[in-house]
């Protein structure tokens, strides 16, 4: 009987295995995580929009998962699904790279290999299908790592890759050229050998200047591997992410801080970067997967042995951990996440010309005081009005953005921001600092007082004269 039960153990055991063995936070046996750029908030795109994107980000973790289920490696799924992302023209890569200034493409891409530190990379190639596949040729057929503009395209014809000619690139056909596109894309992936490999590739940033080269091809800022800590791919405002060595700091902060992916990745996202700058996919040697954007969206999915699958267009509080499970360093920024997320939201409602929606978070009393270039106006349909006179249409309002956030908590429900805002205009661009004070009611945050200053002062004729109080 005895020896019945554990035979009967022994096969049940067997039966069930897979799903023991890869189920709660065991290390999966592999793991992908794939990035479709990051940038403005999806609810705002129309249905076919968001429906490309979603088959795109779908088609190329399914090709990602059923490689590294048949035993492929890191490398090889990491080319192969970016590949696939490249050859969509949804995204801004490969096919549906952005354009220059000048109307044409300059395609960037990197890969790097976990188990060897060997990487390659391309910038500014102008007529390589795959990107992705030049930068994996650098790698292994040059004593190089990167190479770029005229070098680069001599080096993709000896190669004999796939070329092609400049009409098989479709951004302008796709997508508006007035609608800001990310759509980098970006592949980690840890395969059941133990070995980790990451890749970044994309058109760059939409009228760039000709020759411009952002972070995707800089390994250490868009891309990085170590099979020691991680695998990672950046997408955003490229300059930000080579000035901070992004991928290689959360690399950094595990091997040095001993930091978990997580913190690291929340960390550089919430206090490195500024708000709206972009977004981080990373994969720990252990299968740990994180996905973390801070602007309104990215599009990104992750798969792994367990059966785990999901793609997303939009992380909520941006992929950031929730309250009460993550490491003290990243406590004190949850409250600062929320507010982060209001302000953003902002910045997106002004920059569509919704002075409405952007008035949204303001409190909506007679007590709300609004102060700028020494007039302060009381009350919040005062404020409204103030800003439609000053700001009558899209032109005027021109596009914002918020920088330099600093936080000082006022207690447990009340919270001082201080930061730079800035306003890009054709005829009249201006900057200046702003004072929020903001306090949390049942709905959520709200601004209670905002003092702004601006630089140059605008004079209208309401302003022109200083210490005007309206009540
Ligand atoms: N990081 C890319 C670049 O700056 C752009 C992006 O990710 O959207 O070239």
């Amino acid at each position: 009987m005895i020896r019945i039960l554990v035979l009967l153990v022994t096969f049940l055991g067997f039966i069930f295995m897979p799903f023991l063995t890869s189920s709660g936070d065991e290390k999966p046996n592999w793991a992908i995580v794939i990035h479709g750029g990051a940038g403005s908030d999806p609810q705002k795109w129309n249905d076919a929009k968001t429906k490309i994107r979603e088959t795109g980000l779908h088609r190329a973790l399914t090709a990602g998962r059923d490689a590294l289920a048949n035993g492929g490696n890191a490398l090889d799924t990491v080319e192969l699904v970016i590949r696939i992302l490249e050859d969509d023209a949804a995204f801004n890569a490969g096919r549906g790279a952005v354009l220059t200034k000048e109307g044409k493409v300059e395609l960037d891409a990197s890969i790097m290999d976990g188990k060897t530190g060997a990487c390659g990379a391309v910038a500014g190639v102008t007529a390589t299908r795959n990107p992705i596949n030049l930068a994996r040729l650098v790698m292994t057929q040059t004593p190089h790592v990167l190479l770029a503009g005229k070098g680069a395209n001599q080096f993709a014809e000896q190669q004999k890759v796939p070329l092609v000619t400049p009409d098989y690139f479709l951004s302008k056909a796709r997508f508006p050229e007035n609608e800001p596109h990310y759509g980098t894309v970006g592949c980690a992936v840890l395969d059941s050998n133990g070995n980790l490999a990451a890749g970044t590739s994309t058109g760059g940033t939409s009228k760039k200047l000709p020759g411009r080269v952002g972070d995707s091809p800089i390994v250490g800022a868009g891309t990085y591997a170590a099979n020691d800590t991680c695998a990672v791919s950046g997408t955003g405002v490229g300059e930000e992410y080579i000035r901070n060595s992004v991928a290689y700091d959360v690399a950094a902060r595990m091997r040095y801080a001993n930091e978990s992916i997580e913190e690291a990745v929340t960390i550089i996202m919430q206090q490195t970067l500024q708000v709206g700058v972009g977004g981080i996919i990373a994969l720990s040697k252990d299968g740990k997967i994180v996905m973390q954007h801070n602007t309104p969206g990215m599009s990104c999915g992750a798969a792994d042995s367990s059966g785990r699958f999901e793609t997303h267009l939009v992380l909520k509080n941006g992929g950031a951990p929730p309250p009460g499970t993550t490491a003290d360093a990243t406590k004190s920024t949850t409250v600062e996440t929320e507010i982060t997320d209001v302000l953003l939201q902002q910045v997106e409602d002004w920059n569509q010309g919704d002075i409405d929606s952007f008035m949204k978070p303001y409190w909506n009393s007679d007590q709300l005081t609004f102060s700028s270039g020494g007039k302060i106006t009381r009350g919040y349909a005062k404020t409204l009005q103030g800003y439609k006179q000053r700001y009558p249409d899209a032109k005027a309002m021109g596009t914002l953005n918020f920088e330099k956030l600093e936080f000082q908590t006022l207690g447990s429900d009340a919270m001082q921001v201080l930061g730079t805002w800035k306003l890009a205009r054709d005829d009249k661009p201006m900057e200046g600092r702003f004072t929020l004070v903001l306090r949390k009611f049942p709905e959520g945050w709200k601004i209670i007082h905002d003092h702004t200053s601006k630089k140059p002062e605008e004079k209208s004729e309401n302003e022109a004269s200083e210490d005007t109080v309206q009540q």
